[in-house]
């Protein structure tokens, strides 16, 4: 299996739901809820990536920018031909339903925190998440990581969030480092494109959310299919 030379590399960018914390239990349960209730026709599997970026604009937005943007916001694969009105109880019903399920269904991957402590005595290790950055502050002070990222980078720190490479930049640039110095971690779509805009060394981990047949398409440098094989890959 291939390994990161780490001698190359200065700085390492993580993303949060998926790298570090696992959100896939709640995202799952709120789905089953779902399909339950309304007696949609999805593909859980399929649908994973979708109903997450879903859950992650409605968490971030104001309401008012939701109710502007919903018709666009719902223009999602998994609820086509449901109209537009059952569109939004459905969406709204899986939202509080991951709410519920979010904090005493997720938690940190295993062994991430060990990473991540070893690789901060020789890296400089920021956040990039297109969630609030006080969202991440919080979990990281949660799981005791705070202390190992001098950077945390959410929606309301850039203008265009991933997959613009914005936020990636913007700590390249706080950190003064080339692109071909950093590396980022991500577990989505976005963030590959993100990556690969950006010309960091891109490594994309199959936590759950998107296939990895679909993130392979992205070509991402380096795709593994779960955080064992994460923290294999550093060797450290
Ligand atoms: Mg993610």
């Amino acid at each position: 299996m291939e390994k990161i030379n780490l001698d190359n590399y200065k700085g390492i960018i993580f993303d949060m739901d998926g790298v570090i914390f696992n959100i896939s239990e709640a995202i799952k349960k709120a789905v089953d809820d779902s399909v339950d209730k309304y007696q949609v026709n999805v593909n859980p599997d399929e649908a994973m990536e979708e109903i997450a970026h879903l859950i992650e604009e409605i968490q971030n937005y104001p309401v008012p920018k939701i109710l502007l943007n919903s018709y666009d916001l719902l223009k999602v694969k998994f609820l086509e031909g449901i109209s537009f009105f059952k569109k939004l109880r459905i969406a709204i019903f899986m939202f509080n339903q991951f709410n519920k399920y979010k904090d005493a269904e997720s938690s940190i991957y295993e062994g991430i925190d060990k990473l991540i402590s070893k690789l901060s005595k020789h890296k400089k290790l920021a956040i990039l998440t297109n969630n609030k950055s006080q969202y991440a502050e919080e979990i990281l002070e949660k799981f005791n990581l705070s202390n190992y990222f001098s950077t945390i980078v959410g929606f309301n720190d850039v203008s265009e969030v991933k997959p613009n490479p914005e936020g990636i930049l913007k700590i390249l640039d706080k950190w003064k480092l080339k692109p071909n110095e950093a590396i980022f971690i991500g577990d989505m779509t976005t963030d590959i494109e993100a990556g690969k805009t950006a010309k960091v060394t891109m490594i994309c981990v199959a936590s759950g959310l998107a296939q990895k047949e679909t993130l392979n398409k992205h070509n991402p440098d380096i795709l593994v299919d779960n955080t064992e094989q994460l923290i294999k890959l550093f060797n450290l």
